[in-house]
């Protein structure tokens, strides 16, 4: 069960928020942002007050996944930036900085890591009980200052049951280690696939390497995501299938939900 705060880290750049969830994968592509998407969703309608903050500098797809990559950024009149809203959920992401979604973002690390704290302190979160932060892959700067600057209550691990995505996310789960950051759990998304026509089951990426790599790191395995069509299909029209009421959606992400907290 999570802790509130973390006592090895004194910085708090995010005081107005209770609890600091850092979504992470060892590389990309495994779903880390429908995670973070889906997971903020399943918080709010819990009731939770819940925000996201897609620090995904190299695949900022929150906003598309949220539907609110055509917002501008806007300022109210205390100069804080107004965070979108949409599902439930307030949303902030280094995309919207951006003229358009299809501009890459070449950032120093170091521009990168300032932006992000400016997300922290100058966007107008309200209180959260949840600020959800959709980091980049991997470790590098940007997951450091995060880990310095906020007391993060959960790190969260997305990998798919591949082995090659295992070697990447156990170098992740290392890094939380190394610097103090409470690991929440391990998600296995992609899990496996249940073909709609014959409902037989390929595992498509193999077979049980989450929970395998769970134990072995003895970290919390907070459960699986299959892999479904209709997932890719709904992220891409900004429809995040938890809110869409998807019943067996909603039955995973609840799953991991109660894992978790
Ligand atoms: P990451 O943030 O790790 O780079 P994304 O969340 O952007 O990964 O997901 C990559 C692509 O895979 C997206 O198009 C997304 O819709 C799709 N996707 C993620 N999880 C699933 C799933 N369980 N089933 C089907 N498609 C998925």
């Amino acid at each position: 069960s999570m802790n509130y705060g973390n006592t090895a880290n004194p910085n708090n750049r995010a005081p107005y928020a209770k609890r600091v969830i850092a979504v992470t994968s060892g590389k990309g592509g495994v779903g880390k942002s429908t995670v973070s998407v889906n997971l903020s969703v399943a918080l709010a309608q819990k009731g939770f007050k819940v925000g996201l903050l897609d620090a995904d500098v190299y695949g900022p797809n929150v906003p598309r996944m949220t539907q609110v990559a055509d917002e501008k950024l806007k300022w109210n009149d205390n100069n804080k930036i107004v965070p979108s809203e949409n599902f439930g959920i307030k949303i902030m992401s280094v995309g919207l900085t951006t003229p358009s979604s299809d501009t890459p973002l070449v950032w120093r690390s170091s521009v990168a890591v300032s932006a992000l704290i400016q997300f922290l302190e100058d966007v107008d979160w309200g209180e959260l009980d949840f600020l959800v932060i959709d980091m980049p892959p991997g470790t590098g700067d940007i997951q450091l200052t995060m880990a310095q600057e906020l007391p993060i209550t959960a790190g969260v691990i997305v990998t798919t049951p591949q082995p090659v995505a295992l070697d990447d996310v156990s170098r992740a789960i290392m890094m939380f280690k190394d610097i103090n950051v409470p690991i929440g759990g391990l998600v296995e998304n992609m899990s496996f696939f249940i073909a709609p026509d014959t409902k037989k089951r390929y595992d498509i990426f193999g077979k049980g390497g989450g929970e395998e790599t769970a134990k072995r790191y003895d970290i919390p395995f907070l459960g699986k995501i299959p892999l479904d069509m209709q997932i890719r299909e709904f992220s891409d029209n900004g429809t995040p299938p938890v809110a869409m009421g998807d019943k067996l959606q909603k039955g995973y992400y609840k799953n991991i939900v109660d894992n978790l907290l």
